[in-house]
Formats: structure tokens, sequence, C-alpha cells
């Protein structure tokens, strides 16, 4: 194999598939069902500038990466006739009360003076909007380059489409072990003792990326973030994504409003509990009270993965031939394109940028340094 890659959520997929668009031979190892952690568990917002309050690396890269979804959703359906329910009405933040209307002017004051689209809007206009917001709003933004897909549509139409361009999808498949030859990596060795060979590994082993080690290789640090969401069958009750502060609420095309998430560092316990049932159910009954009355749908949780400084992980490693596409913890969804972009065109050894973004703010040897510093 040209690459092995390890982990089947949407990041190692996506890679998978653009790394065998581009004629390389690639394996994927996947110990459970692709897609079965914090990909399958995603809300699946597609965005850039809900939570862009300051300048930062990682606003830049989300806006490159939510521009590319438009072009990769009509490419999918092409190699696959999978619809992702990509939709793209729009987002708008609510503001209730003085303090958060005073950080929503702030927001939209940077976000306007970065050029970026967004709109203020009284609360009448945010009503003609959405009339199922709570009376309680007094301000909102609307960004209407935002929007969401469903996850799981996404994690089947890569997988289909990773086949259909010659990328083998093995699973289970537990890498144990990275193999290193003459100081460069040289393969995976499975848990049930198989070597796969290989002349570069990209490592996308979400929050368990830092459990996979090798002959002098310490793996970049990740930890996992759980998030819960809870489902409601309240169909064309909202139209936009909405942010209300202490939750966020999701309209899918089949009738369900998906309310999420909690930050948890609850280790890698994927539990649902009582408390983040309850406080979700309250959120999203305070931002849109029409939901009362709305058919309980279900409940999930996911492990986000998370690099200590909170920032993605993408790029070679000190050693040779490894790469890291991992730790994008609230937005590996948007970020799925601009990661196997970039990483596909590092296999190739065209340089450390994409789309006209520096990687590298992203690369993993800024944890390297912190440990040579120590
Ligand atoms: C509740 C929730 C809501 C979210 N909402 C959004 C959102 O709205 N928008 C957004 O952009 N992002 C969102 N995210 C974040 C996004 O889901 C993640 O950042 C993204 O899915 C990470 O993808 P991944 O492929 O890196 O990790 P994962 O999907 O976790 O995939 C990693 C895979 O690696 C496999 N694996 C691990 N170790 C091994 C091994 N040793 N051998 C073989 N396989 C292995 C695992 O089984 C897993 O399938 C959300 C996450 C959660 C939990």
């Amino acid at each position: 194999m040209d690459v092995v890659v390890v982990g089947g959520g949407v990041i190692g997929l996506a890679i998978a598939r653009e790394a065998a668009r581009a004629r390389m031979t690639v394996r994927l190892l996947e110990r459970g069902a692709p897609g079965g952690e914090a990909s399958g568990a995603s809300a699946g917002i597609l965005s850039a500038q809900l939570e862009a309050h300051h300048p930062g690396p990682l606003l830049p890269l989300a806006l490159a990466s939510r521009a590319l979804y438009a072009p990769l959703v009509a490419a999918l359906c092409d190699e696959t006739g999978v619809d992702v329910d990509l939709r793209r009405d729009g987002a708008l933040i609510v503001a209730r009360g003085g303090a958060a209307a005073f950080e929503l002017e702030s927001t939209f004051d940077f976000q306007r003076g970065l050029g970026l689209p967004v709109e203020r809007l009284e609360a009448d206009a945010l009503l003609r909007l959405e009339p199922a917001i709570t009376g309680a709003a007094v301000l909102g933004l609307r960004l209407p380059d935002e929007g969401s897909l469903d996850p799981a549509a996404l994690v089947r139409a890569l997988r289909l489409a990773a086949e259909r361009a010659g990328a083998e999808i093995r699973t289970p498949a537990e890498a144990a072990a990275l193999s290193v030859s003459g100081g460069r990596v040289s393969g995976v060795v499975t848990a049930d003792g198989t070597a796969h060979p290989a002349g570069r590994v990209v490592v996308a082993a979400g929050a368990w990326t830092g459990s996979l080690a090798g002959p002098g290789i310490v793996p970049v640090p990740s930890e996992p973030v759980r998030g819960q969401i809870v489902a409601f069958e309240a169909p064309g009750l909202i139209r936009h994504v909405l942010h209300g502060g202490t939750c966020y609420l999701v309209p899918r095309s089949d009738g369900r409003v998906l309310a999420g998430s909690t930050m948890e560092h609850a280790g890698f316990d994927r539990r649902v509990t009582a408390e983040g049932v309850a406080h979700l159910a309250a959120a999203a009954l305070a931002l849109v009270p029409g939901l009362a009355p709305a058919s309980f749908h279900s409940a999930w949780a996911g492990l986000r993965p998370s690099a200590p400084d909170g920032l993605p992980v993408i790029g070679p490693a000190a050693t040779e031939g490894l790469l890291y596409a991992c730790g994008h913890l609230r937005n590996g969804i948007v970020l799925t394109p601009i990661t196997a972009r970039a990483i596909v065109s590092m296999l190739r050894g065209e340089g450390a940028a994409v789309e006209g973004i520096d990687l590298a703010p992203f690369s993993p040897l800024r944890f390297a340094d912190a440990r040579a510093d120590a």
C-alpha cells in the first residue's frame, strides 16, 4: 500500500477517498463500524462563523472548508447517489437579555470587520424569520452561508465513494501499533498480529489517537470531550440552525430537530445521562417554546477528539512517513474537506499550504516542541 489510514470516521474516510482518487493505493483500518464514534454522533452543522468571536487560525480554515462543501456534496452524489441532506438555509444566533446582546454586537463588529457575510437583526425581524423563537429574544445575527447536513449519510457516502475510487476499507481491524524501519514509519500492525506495510501512515483515530504508538513514536496527545444530543420530532417548526448561547438547534429534512450539545470531560464514557438530557431539553424549550408539544425522538452521545490546545492536528509528525489528522473537536464535520485535501497534498509532497491557508498552526510538531521545552 502507498498509504494506510487508521480510523474510519469522516476524517479517515475522506482522506481514503481523496488519496484513492489521486491514484494512491490505500487501505483504511477501522476497529468498529465506520462513523460509529464522533462522526455519526455529530449534529452536522457546517459552521465557520457561529462561534467565531475573535481572530485565530481556525476561522480561515473553517471558512475555506465550508466553501468546499457544495462541490464535495455534488461529487459524492455523482459517485454514490447518496443524498446527505445538505441544507443551506443559514444560521441565526439569538440573544436574550442585555449581556448576550452586548456580546452579539461585538461578534457582529468582528465578523463585519473581516468582510464576512453577517446581518444584524432586531427582535421583530428575527421573529419574522423564525416565528417559533422565544419572545424574550432581543437581538439576532443571521449568518447566511452556514448550513448543515446529516453526518450518518455523509459517512455512508464517503465510505462508498472511497471504495469505488479503489480504497480498501477493512473492518473490524484494530491498529495495535505503528511499525518503524530505518527511522521511518513502515506500516501498522493490527491486534490480530497482521502486518499492514505501507509507505505512509495517516492516523485519524479521533479521541483514541493518543493511544497508538510505535518504536520511538510518542503519539499526539488527545482527549475525549463528550457531547450529548436530544432529538425531537417537530417537522417544519424551524428552518435555520439556531444558536442560543446555552444550546443549538438543528432542523433535519426528515422532521427531526436536534438539540445539542454538552461539552463534558467524562473520559471514554459515551453514555447519555439524565442531567445531559434535562439540560438540553430545558435549553431547547427556552430558545423555542414551540418545541414543548413535540415528541421525544431519541438521544445519543459521542466523544469529540481534542488536542491540548483545542486546535486540529493536521500534518506530518517527526517520524518520516507518519501523518496525523485528528483533534477536530467541535468542527470535524465542517473541516472534513479541507483536512482531506491538505493531507493528500502533503502525501504528494506539495507543501504545507492548502486553498491559500498556512497549515503551520495545525502541525503535530507543536507538541513535540512543547515536550522538548519541558
Ligand atoms: C455531539 C457532537 C456534536 C457535534 N457536532 C458537530 C457539528 O455540528 N459540526 C461539526 O463540524 N462537528 C461536530 N462535532 C465534531 C465532529 O463530529 C468530530 O470532530 C469529527 O466527527 C471527528 O471525526 P474523526 O474521524 O476524527 O473521529 P471519529 O469519528 O471519532 O473517528 C475515529 C475512528 O477511529 C477509530 N479508531 C480509533 N482507534 C482505532 C484503532 N486503534 N484502530 C482502528 N480504528 C480506530 C474509531 O473506531 C472511530 O471510528 C460533533 C461531535 C459530537 C460528539
